[in-house]
């Protein structure tokens, strides 16, 4: 008997992308034949240094600062950490910080983290469109706020925030601007000082890099304790034996992600995948559909009493990889934050599911993705009414 293949639609672009063919080229000799320790002293050392001084050098270049502003993390969610309790440690663990109700568990858990230790740490509420404004952050910030975090693009909704405005909020009340730009680098223009921003977080295997390493770009002044202790590696700001490979393989995807691609395609597979979700009954779109206020590839929808993680399993069934845009915990869907944020209620917020579209998605892909989750979601909601 015949049987026929699974089909594979990867529509999942912001939970990871495969590594490119330029950047493991660009790696190989880092991975075999230029293994040298950065830090050892003869040639073979003194390569693999170079290598990273000239990764640093490039990325920077990509993100309009000075090379002595780039540290190497072992992704977004280091990066992130650092950020938030690097500073906190460098207020004494005084003070007031404030981020954003959406921003990823990284910046949430680490907040938490500081005011276990005795600092002010608040939330920054998020409009019904999935935007921060500036104004919402100012009336956030007190007299003592050291810092505030607010996201460029959101990971669940795609929603992108008007950081330079919020910069500059939060410059007029002397505290520093944190931004974690894990989402939007490779399909925004990410520029630290047209964003004018402290500091930011970037995460390499989003961008075709390899999964562990990202960076945090602080500005020069900017007060920070390092949170990883040892030898003098990354400017005696980061110690630990250089991810030397992945670095290089990180210095070529932001190359290669500072040259925007046209995103004509994937706005319109974007629209086709909106309109065509919007049809099954039930369905809830989350957050604005203003094409400037959003990622090209992101479409996030609520499905009110489905169960988040089951939609995704079943999808998983007929080939589809999309996520549940909340945490699954002993097999039932723990309600979005970044939903709640937004106002949908716990059932709209534990019954969502993300689609990112990414340059290898197709239209007649968005037809099948739009067929499944019809035939999916109807027979759901006629076996909950039967039950
Ligand atoms: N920040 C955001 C907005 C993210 O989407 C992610 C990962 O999904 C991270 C931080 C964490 O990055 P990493 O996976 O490199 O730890």
């Amino acid at each position: 008997m015949k049987t026929e293949k699974k089909p594979f639609v990867y529509v999942d672009h912001a939970a990871t992308v495969p590594i490119t063919d330029s950047v493991r080229a660009a790696m190989e000799p880092f991975l075999t034949t230029t293994f040298g320790n950065p830090s050892s002293a003869y040639g073979a050392g003194r390569a693999s240094s170079r290598a990273v001084l000239d990764a640093r050098r490039r990325i920077a270049a990509v993100l309009g600062c000075s090379p002595k502003e780039i540290f190497f993390t072992s992704g977004g969610t280091e990066a992130d950490n650092w950020a938030i309790k690097g500073s906190a440690f460098a207020n004494n663990l005084c003070g007031h910080i404030a981020y954003s109700a959406m921003e990823h568990h990284a910046v949430l858990h680490a907040a938490a983290f500081v005011r276990r230790f005795g600092m002010d740490a608040d939330e920054i509420p998020v409009d019904s469109d999935g935007i921060v404004t500036a104004d919402a952050v100012d009336a956030s910030m007190r007299d003592d706020t050291r810092l505030a975090a607010v996201m460029l693009a959101n990971n669940e909704i795609g929603t992108v925030q008007p950081i330079a405005e919020i910069a500059r909020a939060v410059h007029e009340r002397h505290a520093v601007m944190f931004c974690d730009a894990v989402q939007g680098m490779g399909q925004i223009p990410v520029n630290v000082s047209d964003l004018g921003v402290d500091l930011l977080s970037l995460s390499g295997h989003k961008i075709g890099a390899p999964k562990g390493i990202g960076l945090l770009y602080i500005k020069e002044g900017t007060a920070l304790t390092p949170l990883i202790d040892g030898g003098g590696q990354e400017m005696h700001m980061r110690a630990g034996t250089e991810n030397v490979a992945s670095i290089v393989g990180f210095a070529k995807a932001m190359e290669d992600a500072a040259v925007m691609p046209d995103m004509t395609r994937i706005r319109q597979m974007q629209k086709s995948l909106f309109d065509g979700l919007r049809t099954i009954p039930g369905c809830v779109v989350n957050g604005t559909c203003a094409q400037e206020k959003r990622l090209p590839g992101n479409v996030n929808v609520s499905f009110p009493g489905l169960d988040a993680e089951s939609l995704v399993l079943h999808l998983d069934r007929v080939g589809i990889c999309c996520s549940a845009a909340s945490a699954c915990t002993a097999g039932v869907s723990e309600p979005s934050h970044v939903l709640l944020a937004i106002g949908r209620d716990r059932e709209e917020a534990s019954s969502s599911l993300r689609f990112t579209l990414g340059q290898r998605n197709t239209m007649d892909e968005i037809e099948y993705i739009i067929t499944q989750v019809r035939r999916m979601v109807n027979q759901l909601y006629a076996e909950n009414r039967v039950s």
